[in-house]
């Protein structure tokens, strides 16, 4: 039975119609599930369930022959389409009973906005006997935990930010204690301009070496492939391994690797810039402004960042941008000569140190066998240089344009670390 396994098993079940019916996507199952993991418990069933009670119960019954804690979310509100607590009075045979302690919370949430609690709101501090609370520093619904037959439960409102509030102050420390702190701790460098197999192959040597409680993912996003290791033991286990480690891969996955941890290709160049007294601005036709959207997503940018341009039409890179009517009649807008007139244009009319351009076909429509889709050319000028470089990208439309401001984004990362750019990849 998975209850007499070694391991700290959870079983979760999510519940609501709205998960079932694709409108919302269960993203309390995956925050719960990381969660968990890294307070070093095994999550080893979920499902997901309609707000029905006898489907609500049957999932719990289910849940329960599966794992030590079951933990459930959603439908701990107050209006009548909220029914976890009804099922787990019915399944775990507890009546419900006033949780005075669970009323005066809920009271407190509405104190605290000046608001009146409506008596609607009473039924949440109905809880199955020998119910414990558990706070809820986000809204009204009190999660709940009871103990039951050598199993635990627990049950946790719907609404994400409230749920994962909720698992972070309780959930994960009430794990930590039974699992006996077997924690993970996560090296994630975050890598761009190389796909996922041949990263693998670079890191094949790394991985065979990769200490017994160590273990390699490949996390492929957007716009570069993540590299996490996951070491399990105590902090000061992973410690003394965690700094060799971190050299080996860095070692094995060169200058592609651009950011630690929650880091952003879009810091690490404004760091860069701001380091080097340097300041940028970005001329965009096929990314239409991505990469300036990025970048002012960085607080404080103003001071390294003066401006983008959309030139999307051919008359608006000769207006805004300078580029020569002849070259784009004879190049083509997308082409190494328009980028490279396209960087030059925009550095010498916002007098930045750099400027970064990038045309391209994003597709579906507009390729050629020539210039088939995903084709993009990045120009950047730095006063005393510039260079063109050209790029074959995968993806929709939508990926494309993305990847195209993560490679123009990365080509004045490489720029500034003096890093060697592939013209002609
Ligand atoms: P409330 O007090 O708001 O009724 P609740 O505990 O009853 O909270 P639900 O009614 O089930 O929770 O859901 C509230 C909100 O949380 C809804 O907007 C729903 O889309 C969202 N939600 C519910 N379950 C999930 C889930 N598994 N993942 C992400 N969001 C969810
Ligand atoms: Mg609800």
């Amino acid at each position: 039975m998975a209850r007499h396994s070694k391991s700290y098993t959870v079983a979760v079940v999510t519940i609501g119609n709205e998960v079932l019916s694709g409108r919302t996507a269960d993203t309390n199952f995956f925050h719960l599930a990381g969660g968990l993991t890294d307070a070093g418990a095994e999550v080893v069933w979920h499902a997901s369930c309609r707000d029905v009670v006898d489907e609500i119960g049957e999932a719990l019954r289910m849940a329960l022959r599966h794992a030590r804690l079951v933990i459930l979310t959603g439908g701990l509100g107050p209006t009548p389409d909220d029914l976890t607590r009804k099922v787990l009075a019915q399944v775990l045979e507890r009546p419900l009973v006033l949780d005075d302690r669970a009323l005066a919370g809920i009271r407190a949430f509405f104190d605290r906005r000046g608001v009146k609690m409506a008596p609607i709101n009473e039924v949440q501090a109905l809880l199955p006997r020998g119910s414990e609370v558990i706070p809820n520093p986000k809204g009204t619904a009190p999660g709940l935990l009871i103990a039951h037959e050598g199993l635990h439960v627990m049950a946790l409102p719907g609404v994400p930010w409230e749920m994962e509030a909720m698992l972070k102050e309780t959930v994960v420390p009430w794990l930590g204690e039974r699992t006996g702190g077997g924690r993970i701790t996560h090296l994630v460098l975050r890598t761009c301009g190389i796909a996922e197999s041949a990263l693998a192959e670079k890191l094949s040597e790394f991985e065979r070496t990769l200490p017994g409680a160590a273990t390699l993912a490949f996390l492929p996003g957007v716009a570069g492939v993540d590299l996490r290791v996951s070491f399990r033991g105590s902090p000061e286990e992973v410690e003394g391994q965690l700094s060799e480690v971190r050299a080996q891969l860095l070692a094995a996955a060169g200058d592609h690797v651009f950011a630690e941890g929650e880091d952003t290709l879009e810091a690490v160049v404004g760091r860069l810039l701001l380091h080097q007294h340097k300041t940028l601005s970005a001329a965009e036709s096929c990314t239409g402004g991505l990469i300036s959207e990025r970048i002012t997503r960085v607080s404080g940018s103003s001071a390294w960042f003066d401006r983008g341009v959309v030139t999307y039409s051919n008359a608006s890179k000769t207006k805004l941008l300078g580029v020569k009517a002849s070259v784009l009649k004879t190049a083509g807008a997308v082409s190494p000569e328009v980028a490279m007139e396209m960087a030059s244009g925009m550095r010498e009319r916002a007098a930045t140190s750099i400027a970064v351009s990038v045309t391209g076909i994003a597709g579906p429509t507009g390729g050629t066998d020539e210039k088939p889709v995903g084709l993009v050319f990045m120009g950047l000028d730095w006063g005393e240089g510039a260079v063109a470089c050209r790029f074959q990208l995968a993806g929709d439309r939508e990926l494309i344009r993305q990847r195209a401001s993560t490679m123009a984004l990365d080509l004045v990362r490489r720029h500034l670390l003096g890093l060697p750019i592939k013209v002609l990849p």
